[in-house]
């Protein structure tokens, strides 16, 4: 019997202040061990497709109108959002938020709790993240706040997999960063993918370089799907060329 995708979003329709419709039924799959890309122009509604799938709304004060999330088969619609950091589902927010008076190392040490690991099992997790991104093991004691935006993004990014997730909700890891170290950012990405079966959900203004790195992406425009498909296939569409394609890339701030 073939696997159910680890995580199916069914026409979820999402509002804000209990009036101003942000989504108007969303639908997407992810499949175990894949990275998918989630696409689209300020305002789109990639955000509230993440922030719907972890149980993180209620903090904006909106709601889901209709539809539901499984995660590996299971409803999880309107789960605590901790519930889902157990089970291996985690958010990455956008903007790269640190405690910047805290050290890079207990910035990462955070992520870890809500699964309540060992001594042991914290010092692996640490260790792996140090692997990937060495650039934070020579910065370990240095506060947050004193590193730059491509360390922060690590940092947030170390911060989810010391719950030693399965899937990565990752939203728009390249604002704001030169594109050297946006591509180093997708290479770990890829790296995590490949050595540590993680999937990924990742919203993206930047089309060109998710779609180098994923392996099917959604266009999202004004709360709905546009297009879906491979990075093959939404390259030939022509609206999507001229619409993202094209685009300026995002101000660089190191
Ligand atoms: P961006 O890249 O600018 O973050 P996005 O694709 O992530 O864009 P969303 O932030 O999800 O888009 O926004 C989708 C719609 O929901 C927009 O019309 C936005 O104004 C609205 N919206 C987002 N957050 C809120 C909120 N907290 N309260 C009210 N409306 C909101």
């Amino acid at each position: 019997m073939e696997r159910p995708p680890i995580l199916q979003v069914d026409d979820i329709a999402v509002t804000y202040n209990e009036l101003a419709s942000a989504l108007g039924g969303v639908s997407l799959s992810v499949s175990d061990g894949a990275i998918v890309a989630l696409l689209g122009g300020n305002g789109a509604g990639k955000t509230t497709t993440l922030k719907a799938i972890s149980s993180l709304l209620r903090v904006e004060r909106g709601a889901l109108a209709r539809g539901r999330i499984l995660y590996r088969g299971t409803d999880v619609t309107d789960i605590d959002p901790w519930r889902l950091v157990e089970r291996g589902l985690v958010q990455v927010l956008e903007g790269r938020r640190c405690f910047s008076r805290l050290s890079v190392e207990d910035n990462l040490r955070i992520g870890a709790f809500v699964r309540r690991p060992s001594a042991r099992a914290i010092a692996d997790a640490l260790d792996r993240v140090y692997a990937i991104f060495p650039r934070l093991k020579t910065r370990r004691n240095t506060a947050a706040g004193y590193t730059s935006g491509g360390e922060q993004q690590m940092i947030a990014i170390g911060r989810a997999l010391m719950s030693r997730p399965s899937l990565v909700l990752l939203d728009e890891p390249s604002m704001g960063l030169a594109p050297q170290v946006v591509e180093e950012i997708f290479e770990t990405i890829g790296r995590l993918n490949r050595e540590d079966k993680v999937s990924f959900l990742l919203a993206e203004q930047n089309a060109s370089v998710a779609l180098r790195h994923a392996r099917e992406a959604y266009v999202l425009e004004s709360g709905r799907v546009v297009a879906h498909g491979t990075p093959e296939h939404l390259r030939q569409i022509d609206a999507m060329r001229d619409a993202y394609l094209g685009a300026a890339p995002a101000p660089i701030e190191d």
